[in-house]
């Protein structure tokens, strides 16, 4: 598989609209994050939360706390945004989207409408780049600068989404001094591979598990119309709709001591 291919495989419809440099798909092929190479991680703490102290082995996913999803809508923000947090509203449901900076700038006015709405707003890189590509410098410029756009809106953010899922162990010690948890995904809608509203609502639903993570974008339409369905299917499951920081609290108090 070359890199080009897997950059098809997570999106590079996206990374077209985003100006990113297909040009760099000739570099060897290199070993990427598992999430990176399969567009999901398991429920691993190095492949779901790299570089996280929280054992994800430890957690008791029988414990009614861990019937949490958190639902992580990336790449805005963006005019969906608005039809977003009105169905999240409706649905009594809370959900962490992943901005990203460069967008932050165009439409800084969809970022406080999300940051008041009492959503969770997380960093997803000042230009969605694929981080592990990059010279740290820029890495870092990707992680301060979007934190600055999102603290001087008040936003305050705790986690890192990179994009594509691509992250190395530099990447994250880098996301984690710059204050932020970094996080991937447990289950992809492939929205971003034009799938319509049945379909992304139904391979979500069939695939809720408690504390799954889903992934997916409020540039994709179909997305906005599957949402109340997903809701409201996955509350008729006895799953609440949580943000990342209550998906962490509850994953932590169902995390069982000593050795296993
Ligand atoms: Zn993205």
């Amino acid at each position: 598989m070359t890199v080009l291919s897997r950059r098809t495989a997570l999106g590079a419809g996206l990374a077209l609209a985003l100006g990113s440099r297909q040009g760099r798909a000739e570099a060897p092929a290199k070993v990427r994050s598992y999430a990176a190479t399969h567009g999901h991680a398991p429920f691993e703490t190095a492949h779901l939360l790299p570089g996280d102290p929280l054992d994800l082995a430890r957690v008791d996913r029988n414990a009614a706390a861990t019937r949490v999803i958190a639902l992580t809508i990336d790449d805005g923000p963006d005019a969906n945004d608005h039809r977003i947090l009105d169905i999240l509203r409706t649905n009594g449901a809370k959900a962490t989207f992943f901005e990203i900076g460069r967008k932050i700038v165009e439409h800084p006015e969809i970022t406080k409408a999300v940051i008041r709405s009492g959503n969770e707003v997380g960093n997803h890189s000042l230009d969605h780049v694929m981080m592990s590509d990059v010279p740290p410098a820029e890495q870092a410029r990707n992680l301060s600068e979007t934190n600055r756009l999102l603290d001087r809106l008040g936003a305050a953010p705790a986690w890192f989404r990179p994009p594509f899922g691509d992250f190395d162990d530099g990447v994250a010690a880098l996301a984690r001094a710059n204050g932020l948890r970094s996080v991937v995904w447990t289950l992809d809608t492939k929205d971003w591979k034009g799938l319509d509203a049945a379909a992304i609502a139904g391979r979500v639903t069939a695939n809720l598990r408690p504390g799954t993570i889903v992934l997916m974008h409020s540039t994709k339409t179909p997305t906005v119309e599957a949402l109340p369905t997903i809701l409201a299917e996955g509350q008729r499951q006895g799953y609440r709709f949580v943000t990342m920081t209550e998906w962490y609290a509850a994953m932590k108090a169902a995390s069982v001591p000593g050795t296993m």
